[in-house]
């Protein structure tokens, strides 16, 4: 069973925050995944704390909003999956060159609309929007959506990749482009042991002997 502090101790690698929302699940780089950190509404907003999209005051208050409103929180978790499907579908087909099915871009297009709609336009720098204003079960789920849309129509679709180790999606940001672990820390190491064993044993050194 996960808990809250799994999702707290989430490594956010994606460079996007839709990335690392589908990075919320993890396993082989193909096939289905084997394990999830998100399984309830309170986990989907410690998420959202951990990824920096929700305040603690917000996150207090979402809380509050859930206890008071169990059925319309597992309704807004299960659309938070169901919208996390879509997007692990348009950005793994981007991934390997793949072109996105139309089903889940209208989708994509939709959640956008909706995400928009509890909006307001903030000024920083420039203006960005922000949900200050959204107090909706559905708040955890708003940036992330915006961020996929950013993504898919400011970003470069070419530095969207996967892990060679493991299912994660990332923006490849490095300057020449070579990327090719989630972090060099977990896949790119495992990798290069893999490497160094199998290079050991190639030279007939000490690797592990059959009984
Ligand atoms: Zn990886």
């Amino acid at each position: 069973m996960e808990t809250v502090e799994d999702v707290t101790r989430m490594h956010l690698v994606g460079g996007n925050l839709a990335l690392d929302f589908i990075n919320t699940r993890s396993g082989p780089p193909v096939g289905p995944s084997d394990d999830d950190v998100l399984t309830g509404y309170p986990e989907l907003v410690a998420w959202g704390v951990h990824a920096g999209t929700l305040t603690g005051s917000e996150a207090t208050a979402l809380r509050r909003l859930s206890r008071d409103d169990p059925d319309g929180a597992r309704a807004a978790f299960s659309r938070a999956l169901d919208t996390r499907d879509h997007l692990d579908e348009i950005f793994r087909s981007l991934a390997t060159g793949a072109a996105p099915g139309a089903s889940a871009l209208a989708r994509l297009r939709d959640d956008e609309a909706d995400a928009l709609a509890h909006a307001q336009l903030e000024r920083g720098s420039t203006y960005a929007w922000v949900w200050r204003d959204d107090h909706t079960l559905a708040r955890p789920l708003r940036p992330v959506v915006h961020a996929a849309v950013q993504l898919l129509t400011a970003g470069a679709l070419d530095r969207i990749k996967g892990c060679g180790g493991c299912r994660f999606l990332f923006n490849d940001e490095s300057k020449n482009r070579s990327r090719r672990w989630c972090s060099m820390d977990d896949c790119g190491t495992a990798q290069k042991m893999r490497r160094y064993v199998a290079a050991r044993r190639t030279r007939g050194g000490a690797g592990p002997k059959k009984a």
